[in-house]
């Protein structure tokens, strides 16, 4: 590697986004406030404006040269370009100011709010633009405000970030048509840059994501003319990609008119396409290196031979981060529960501005930093000793066969052994309502209020409730109703080894909402069973069959920081071999049903469709190490809820659970439909009820979605279930709408 004079200079480190939540959630709650009616709109923004400096003051205060602003945000920064770009649908016209973005975040008496999806393949939430067939005019007035603002406090180190334009059309929805959509924005952006130009802006990040999608190429045409435009502007564009790698694009991607490109070298083949390809001479290279989406340090040697590739292609390069930092929490150093050793290989936000910099002092200067890399190494070490490979996991997983993957006798023959219903099984997803009463009770057992006696005792009373009511409104398969369980992995986890959880660790799900991820750190162990006693309580109360209610590996997987070191293939199959034993205990307890939740199989997608065999591969063999233990008799339940299934379905056969229940209420009987025009064989529990809205939903509307049911299934086919578990309703709401459901079956029953 050539080290030049300008070393110093040379590699900047640049960041392109930071966590917007606020370090102890400040905005969530200025949010609720202000939505409650208990604050007003300039507390509200002042709140959104006081973290937004925070934050760049944190980032000025670590060093960083190139810091990305204006992507703070009330509640999505996708919305926050419809509303930038005046995408604007026709039924919010009437509304202006916040209350038009709130509607548009969360809907307004009856006037529906955009759709919300998943952004990529995060767990974060955006809300989907929907371009009408007339734009409003553009107002760039808040976002040159910020830059405004950014400028006075960082200079010409604020760097504005721009959602890019082709991206915003990849992920909206239309009315107008596409390619006049296409160049109306393309002129607005235009206008943009300009304004950003004589704020006497020199630079901006264009954030492209949508470039790694398996598609991208269909857009190239627009990619090359929209740029085309935007580089006449004569300001230095980054344009940013990340999430994955560039795949057959990279070429024609490299020579797009722009000053840099952003490069995600934590997931991906960017790497191998950067040394296959090279990398053009006149572009600064964004090097994504510090992992943006998990929660650990950066590994030294590691790293050293991604650098040693990277700077033999190219040293004009900036040290980034891989993506925006809105996926990890704020700062590590903040927790005071987790054991030491692994606090220190931790790096959230703050921590991963710092390895920014340790990484930037290595390559000017490289003796400067050989003590701090030095003392990470020796943390890694640390950690490791702290948490030894798990030898009896590792055994049982070598020894593992396809055989301990099957089930014991086919579908059709188990079923001839497994309980007989009356036609139209009713049943439910498992929790019902967690009532404020159901968590005090963990906070006093907590606070030492509670000895775990008193507090297993008042767990077993909302179990005995919870049965008595299901025994009386006649549902079939009953359950004990998951008063115990915090969050469906949080549970689980908390009782494995290897599992962390953290105190602060708090990441934007969507709007207000956030979610604190468990942290997977090693070897996955099951120390006793997990859920056996409360099973038993509730199966000693009835003389129906109630269905044991476990949490699936693939679920665990996806709503949880996992390791690095090792896949997440192995780490899946750690879990399925815990729930495994968990399986056979329930069983030996008396279980006739055993329900393995797997809500997040679909979302674990890899973004490149040619990555989804490989995925679901293990994914399903995961489950079907977690289910193959049971007996043919016992049956064996999953539940999935808003997913579609059309394309996955030969791996959602290949589950080969007795029983899959499904969210079918809201598509209209879509999913339904899905599953059976592709031939699924096993029984579906037709979600009839949505468990997201307070309504209670009336009997002949649940008989009218069974009969179209009906008409596409063999009765022996289909149960009836709510869409989703009932932890968030309230008692009110679901005893009258799970009496409606049993009558509507009973409806069924006489009728077919
Ligand atoms: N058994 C879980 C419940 O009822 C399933 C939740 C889910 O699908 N997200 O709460
Ligand atoms: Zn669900």
């Amino acid at each position: 590697m050539t080290r030049d004079t300008n070393a110093q200079t040379r590699f900047q480190t640049a960041t392109l986004g930071y966590p917007r939540i606020g370090k102890s959630r400040e905005l969530k709650k200025a949010l609720e406030a202000f939505w409650r009616g208990q604050s007003n709109a300039e507390t509200l923004i002042q709140t959104q404006h006081e973290i937004e400096l925070s934050h760049w003051q944190t980032q000025q205060n670590a060093g960083i040269d190139r810091i990305g602003i204006g992507d703070m945000s009330l509640y999505d920064h996708v919305l926050d370009w419809s509303i930038y770009l005046g995408i604007i649908p026709e039924r919010f016209a009437a509304f202006s100011g916040l209350e038009r973005y709130f509607a548009m975040a969360r809907g307004n008496e009856g006037i529906p709010a955009l759709e919300m999806t998943k952004w990529f393949d995060t767990n974060y939430h955006y809300l989907v633009p929907e371009i009408p067939e007339h734009l409003q005019p553009a107002d760039f007035s808040d976002f040159l405000a910020t830059v405004r603002r950014a400028q006075d406090q960082l200079g010409d180190r604020a760097v504005p970030i721009i959602l890019g334009p082709v991206t915003l059309l990849r992920l909206s929805r239309f009315e107008m048509n596409q390619s006049q959509a296409a160049s109306e924005l393309c002129d607005r952006y235009v206008q943009l840059l300009q304004e950003l130009k004589e704020l006497g802006v020199a630079e901006v990040q264009i954030h492209e994501p949508a470039l790694v999608f398996g598609d991208a190429a269909n857009f190239k045409e627009n990619y090359q003319a929209t740029y085309q435009s935007l580089s006449q502007i004569g300001l230095a564009i980054q344009l940013v990609t990340y999430f994955d790698d560039l795949g057959d694009n990279y070429s024609w991607v490299m020579e797009l008119p722009v000053a840099g490109v952003s490069l995600d070298f934590t997931r991906g083949r960017n790497l191998e396409l950067l040394q296959q390809y090279g990398f053009p001479e006149d572009k600064q290279l964004g090097a994504g290196l510090v992992d943006a989406r998990n929660i650990w340090k950066i590994r030294p040697d590691v790293l050293q031979s991604t650098l040693d590739i990277i700077t033999g292609v190219t040293t004009n390069l900036r040290l980034q981060p891989s993506a925006s930092l809105q996926f990890v929490p704020y700062d590590a150093q903040r927790e005071r529960k987790l054991p030491e050793p692994l606090l220190q290989v931790l790096s959230f936000a703050e921590q991963k501005l710092e390895e920014l910099q340790l990484l930037a002092t290595h390559l000017r200067q490289p003796q400067e930093a050989e003590t701090s890399l030095e003392a990470i190494r020796g943390q890694w070490q640390a950690f490791q000793d702290f948490s030894p490979v798990n030898q009896g996991v590792q055994e049982r997983l070598q020894r593992l066969s396809s055989q301990d993957l099957e089930r014991p006798l086919p579908y059709e023959q188990r079923l001839q052994q497994q309980p007989v219903l009356p036609p139209f099984p009713t049943t439910t997803i498992g929790s019902f309502p967690q009532t404020s009463d159901v968590r005090k009770l963990r906070v006093k057992l907590k606070r030492g209020d509670l000895s775990q006696a008193e507090y297993e005792a008042a767990i077993d009373a909302e179990i005995a409730k919870c049965i008595q009511f299901q025994d009386e409104a006649g549902l079939d398969v009953l359950v004990h109703g998951e008063f115990e369980r915090t969050d469906m992995v949080e549970f689980f986890g908390q009782q494995l080894s290897g599992f962390a959880f953290t105190e602060y660790a708090w990441v934007q799900s969507y709007g207000s909402r956030c979610v604190r991820p468990p942290i997977i750190y090693g070897d996955v162990a099951r120390t006793q069973a997990m859920t056996v006693r409360e099973f038993k309580v509730a199966q000693s109360l009835t003389d129906k069959i109630v269905k044991g209610m476990l949490t699936g590996p693939v679920t665990m997987i996806n709503w949880s920081f996992t390791r690095t070191d090792i896949s997440r293939r192995e780490q899946a199959m750690q879990i399925a071999l815990a729930l495994r034993d968990e399986v056979a205990d329930l069983e030996a307890a008396g279980a006739k049903m055993v329900q393995i939740d797997e809500p997040a199989l679909r979302e674990g997608l890899p973004l490149k469709p040619e990555r989804w065999d490989e995925y679901l591969s293990w994914a399903v063999d995961a489950f079907r190490l977690s289910a193959a233990i049971a007996q043919p008799q016992t049956q064996i339940h999953t539940h999935m809820c808003y997913s579609e299934f059309g394309d996955i379905i030969e791996h959602i056969e290949r589950l080969d659970a007795d029983v899959l229940s499904i969210e079918n209420s809201r598509s209209n009987n879509e999913t339904l439909f899905e599953i059976t025009d592709a031939g699924y064989k096993n029984q579906v529990g037709n979600g009839v009820y949505d468990v997201h809205s307070p309504a209670v939903p009336a009997t002949e509307q649940m008989v009218q979605q069974l009969k179209t049911g009906v008409a596409n299934l063999p009765v022996s086919q289909i149960w009836v279930n709510p869409d989703c578990g009932l932890k968030t309703r309230s008692w009110d709401e679901v005893i009258p709408s799970l009496k409606n459901m049993v009558e509507a079956a009973k409806v069924l029953r006489q009728e077919v």
